[in-house]
C-alpha cells in the first residue's frame, strides 16, 4: 500500500491515517475506523466536539468537518444524557444528541503535521531543524541516509520523504543494473526497546517499511552495519548520517573508512559522507568535534537554527482629542486591548471634564470658545487625513517588528562535517588519463 506521507490520495480513507486539525498548535493523528456492523461507531472526540468516524471518512483533504449533533453512540450516553434526550423525545438506543460546539478540518499526514501531533516519546526533531539538517546532509531522492536514534521518529519521517525514490516498478527487475534506479533508504538505529518497537510499528502502519528500515541497536557498541548477526552484517553504505545521541561522539569510531576492527565501513567508498549531529550544549559539541577531527572529518561548523517567525508592521498613529499625533502600540492580547481602550476613554473623560472646566472659565472672562473649536477641527482635519492615505507613510508611523515566540523548535547546536570520498591509486591513475597532456 503506498505510504500516505509518500503518496497522499486525495482524500480521507477508512484505515488511513488523518491528522486531525483543532488549532494551528493542536493537532491530532487518529486512525479512521468504518463502523462495523453490530458495533459501535467509533468516535473522536475533541474540546470543538464529537465527530463520529463516518462523518471523517472520504472526505476531500482539508475540508471542515462539523461537530455531530446525533450520532450512534450506544455505550458513551451518560444517564443524565439520556434523561436530557428522553425529554426531548430522542432517546433510544442508538443516538444520542452531543453539544455540536465548533469544527475541526482533516489534513493529510505529512512529516511536518506529523512532527505537530506525534505522541512524544523523547525530545523530537522539530521542522525548522529537520529541514536545514537534510538540506545540508544532501538528503535527496535515493540517498541512503543513518539515523541515531530513532526516539519519536520525528526526524525519520522528514528523512523518508526526502530521500524516497519511488515505488520499484515490475520493470525494475531488469538485469541492466545501470538502468536500475537507486532506492532511497533511511537506517534508523534505537537502542530502548521499547522506543525501537514502537517506531518499527509506525513505520508499518505508515507504509514506510520499503525506505526505513529500523534496528534495535546500540550503536556505540556495535555502529551502523546491517543485521542482526554481526558475522554477515552487510554495509547500508550511507552517504549521510544523522546523530541525536547523548553522547554522539561515541559512535563516530564507527563512521570511518576502514574500521580498527576489520570490518567493513557503512559509508559508500565512492561518495564523500555528509554528518550532522544534534547537541544541546556546549561541552558535547567540542567532545564530537574533536572526535571527527580525529577520524578525518572535514569542513566542520557548527550551526545553530533560531527559527523565528518575524511580524513587520506598522504602529499606527492615533488622533487624540488633544490634536496631537500619538503612537499607539498594539495590543499583545485581547486583555491588553481592552485595558487600553478602558484607559483611553478614562483619559478623555478627563480631558473632557477638564476642557469643559476650562472653556467655563474662560467664556466668562471671554476667551477659549474658539480655541476649543480649533481644536476640534484641527484634530478632525488630521483624522480625515489619515483615513483618506494623505499622510506620508512616515509619518503614519514607525515599523516596527515582533518575533513569534510559541513556534516550536528544539534549540541544539547542530555540527556538520564531511568525509571525502576514499581516493584510490587506481582512481588517481584513471583520473590522470582523462586528463589533457601538457606536454
Ligand atoms: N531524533 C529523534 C526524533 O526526532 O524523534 C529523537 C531522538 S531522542 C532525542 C534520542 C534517542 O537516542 C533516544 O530515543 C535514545 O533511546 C536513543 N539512544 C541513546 N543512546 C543510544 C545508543 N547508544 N544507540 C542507539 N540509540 C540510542
Amino acid at each position: 500500500m503506498p505510504s500516505p506521507f509518500l503518496n497522499p490520495a486525495a482524500s480521507t480513507a477508512a484505515d488511513g491515517l488523518a491528522i486531525v486539525h483543532l488549532r494551528r498548535d493542536n493537532l491530532m493523528p487518529v486512525i479512521l475506523e468504518a463502523q462495523e456492523a453490530d458495533k459501535e461507531e467509533k468516535v473522536t472526540t475533541t474540546r470543538f466536539g464529537s465527530f463520529p468516524h463516518s462523518t471523517l471518512i472520504d472526505q476531500p483533504w482539508g475540508s471542515q468537518i462539523v461537530a455531530s449533533q446525533v450520532h450512534g453512540g450506544r455505550a458513551k450516553k451518560s444517564s443524565t444524557k439520556r434523561k436530557a434526550d428522553e425529554a426531548l423525545g430522542d432517546g433510544g438506543d442508538t443516538s444520542f444528541k452531543s453539544a455540536a460546539s465548533g469544527f475541526i478540518h482533516v489534513l493529510p499526514p505529512t512529516p511536518e503535521s506529523w512532527t505537530a501531533g506525534l505522541p512524544h516519546r523523547t525530545q523530537v526533531v522539530y521542522t525548522p531543524d529537520y529541514s536545514y539538517i537534510l538540506h545540508r546532509l544532501r538528503a535527496r531522492p535515493g540517498t541512503t541516509l543513518i539515523e541515531a536514534g530513532s526516539g519519536s521518529g520525528s526526524f525519520t519521517h522528514a528523512a523518508a520523504r526526502a530521500v524516497f525514490n519511488g515505488y520499484p516498478s515490475s520493470s525494475s527487475s531488469s538485469s541492466n543494473k545501470k538502468q536500475r534506479r537507486r532506492m532511497g533508504k533511511v537506517c534508523s538505529y534505537e537502542f530502548h526497546e521499547q522506543r525501537a518497537g514502537k517506531v518499527r510499528d509506525e513505520i508499518k502502519d505508515h507504509g514506510l517499511e520499503e525506505v526505513v528500515f529500523p534496528t534495535h541497536r546500540d550503536v556505540y557498541a556495535d555502529g551502523f552495519l546491517l543485521g542482526d548477526d554481526p558475522k554477515t552484517r552487510q554495509s547500508p553504505k550511507a552517504t549521510a548520517i544523522f546523530l541525536d545521541l547523548p553522547a554522539p561522539w561515541l559512535a563516530i569510531k564507527h563512521l570511518v573508512r576502514s574500521p580498527a576492527d576489520g570490518s567493513v565501513s557503512p559509508l559508500d567508498p565512492s561518495s564523500p559522507a555528509y554528518i550532522c549531529t544534534f547537541s544541546p550544549c556546549m561541552e558535547q559539541v567540542q567532545k564530537t568535534i574533536s572526535m571527527l577531527r580525529q577520524h578525518g572529518w572535514l569542513n566542520i561548523s557548527m550551526v545553530e537554527v533560531n527559527h523565528r517567525r518575524i511580524e513587520v508592521r506598522r504602529e499606527y498613529y492615533g488622533l487624540g482629542n488633544e490634536g496631537v499625533r500619538r503612537a499607539i502600540v498594539f495590543p499583545k492580547s485581547v486583555d491588553e486591548a481592552v485595558g487600553k481602550l478602558r484607559l483611553e476613554e478614562a483619559r478623555q473623560k478627563e480631558y473632557r471634564k477638564m476642557q469643559k472646566g476650562n472653556s467655563n472659565t474662560q467664556q466668562k472672562d471671554g476667551t477659549g470658545a474658539g480655541a476649543e473649536a480649533e481644536a476640534a477641527g484641527n484634530d478632525d482635519a488630521l483624522k480625515s487625513e489619515v483615513e483618506s492615505d494623505q499622510v506620508p507613510l512616515y509619518a503614519q508611523g514607525r515599523l516596527v517588528h515582533r518575533t513569534e515566540p510559541d513556534l516550536k523548535t528544539h534549540t541544539s547546536y547542530l555540527v556538520f562535517a564531511i568525509l571525502p570520498r576514499v581516493w584510490s591509486d587506481e582512481d588517481e591513475r584513471k583520473c590522470r588519463e582523462t586528463w589533457p597532456s601538457h606536454d
